[in-house]
């Protein structure tokens, strides 16, 4: 098809030319002594995207579920309990992982569309007098169903009930996209990917670890090997690997890394609460509904929009694949067919997502969703140029920079 693909799933997002060119580069010897220039600063660094000072960041060459299985693995033993509350696909993921590596799991079930109950895990903790459990997991951004949790409300549950647990965060589509405070939250182990704010392609799962979760590693007795703290803590502290590094991934993740703080982390996350405001102008002026329930949950990276009874999001899915080259994301489990995803994370400005809410709007009329053509392009419009950033001189380097002076630049 010509023309570009318009890729609006909500992982794996646009890859910067910065980051792609950054990326094309002939390998390298990872043992030789010029290599640790690149990672030993790059670790560094990616405290920042954390925002955490206190925390070790690790690079492991996986996903976002390997991610997961790191910061459990590396922190707990089998029989452990943890308690998750589950409102969407990755938070169940999450919790079937956790049960696999013989972890015991205290569900909370939430309705999906709403997010982490922070005064149902404060009772829970306080019901919890001999502490047998030992972490709380929370799925901070829910992908499946856009909706955002109130981590900070988790942290200050767990300190009312004066509980131990360790608090585990997946921020696999917030951190770098929506704040996220791993020191002043008292985050114990963060997980992210590289595809979704990282704006690389998918292959690394990005970990920050607090002292006390490096603490509990000594006791934890969860099998691990390929994915063990200690491997990774004892070779990069000298800016080595344990094996074989992604080598391009690095050098993207480090252009990508320079994109974020360029541009500085405020606001990163104030253009994409700008982009998904846009977006949900648009979801209002079509008349449709969030799968959020309430605007406390909405996610400021990616929109559920639940489409009418009788019609099937899809079909809208597979149309605007088919006739206009748009990927949307699709509904998962529970909400298959019921709603389509827009992702609006990563390397994007207001008329690239002008393009996705277009095309989702000839998608929605072709399959017989009752749109009033420009509808939701209009709303957004108007949300957009109410909010408009102060123009940037040089738009043109990378869509969301600006030309404030660098707030933070490598260390
Ligand atoms: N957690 C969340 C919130 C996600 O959105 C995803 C993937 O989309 C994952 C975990 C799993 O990550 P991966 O597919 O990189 O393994």
């Amino acid at each position: 098809m010509p023309g570009r693909n318009f890729l609006f799933v909500p992982g794996p997002t646009n890859v910067p030319e910065r980051v792609l060119r950054a990326m094309h580069r002939s390998m390298e010897d990872h043992r030789s002594s010029a290599f640790p220039e690149l990672t030993l600063p790059l670790l560094r660094d990616l405290n920042q995207i954390f925002q955490s000072s206190a925390g070790q960041a690790f690079v492991f060459p996986a996903t976002g579920t390997g991610g997961w299985e790191v910061a459990l693995t590396n922190t707990l033993s089998p029989g452990d309990r943890v308690l998750a509350p589950r409102f969407g696909q990755f938070s169940h993921l999450w919790i079937d992982l956790a049960q696999r590596i013989g972890l015991r799991v205290d569900i909370i079930d939430v309705e999906w569309g709403e997010g982490a109950p922070a005064e149902r895990i404060e009772e829970i903790l306080t019901q919890d007098r001999q502490h047998e459990i030992k972490g709380v997991l929370i799925v901070h951004n829910e992908t499946a169903t856009g909706v955002t949790s109130d981590v900070g409300a988790v942290r200050r549950a767990i300190d009312a009930a004066a509980h131990p647990a360790l608090l585990y965060v997946d921020g696999v589509s917030s951190i770098a996209s929506i704040d996220f405070r791993m020191d002043e939250w008292k985050v114990d182990v963060a997980v992210t990917g590289s595809q979704k704010g990282l704006m690389l392609p998918a292959g690394l799962a990005v970990v920050c670890a607090s002292p006390r979760a490096l603490a509990a590693r000594e006791q934890a007795k969860c099998a691990r090997v390929f994915f063990d703290f200690g491997d990774m803590i004892k070779a990069n502290a000298s800016g080595y690997f344990p094996y074989t590094p992604a080598l391009a991934m690095l050098y993207g993740l480090r252009e990508a890394v320079d994109l974020l703080l360029e541009e500085g982390l405020g606001r990163v996350f104030a253009r994409h609460h700008r982009l998904a405001e846009g977006v949900r102008a648009a979801v209002k002026a079509w008349g449709l509904t969030l799968c959020a329930r309430a605007p406390r949950w909405y996610s400021d990276t990616v929109s559920a929009i639940l489409v009418p009874e009788g019609t099937s999001g899809a079909d809208v899915i597979d149309v605007a694949f088919r006739r206009y080259n748009l990927a949307l994301g699709a509904g998962l489990g529970r909400m298959a067919g019921k709603l389509f995803r827009i992702g609006h994370l990563g390397d994007l400005n207001e008329l690239m997502l002008c393009g996705a809410l277009a095309g989702a709007e000839m998608a929605m009329r072709d399959v017989g969703i009752k749109i009033t053509p420009g509808a939701g392009v209009a709303a957004a419009e108007e949300q957009w140029r109410a909010s408009a950033a102060p123009p940037s001189s040089d738009a043109q380097a990378h869509p969301g920079k600006s030309t404030a002076p660098r707030s933070v630049v490598r260390t």
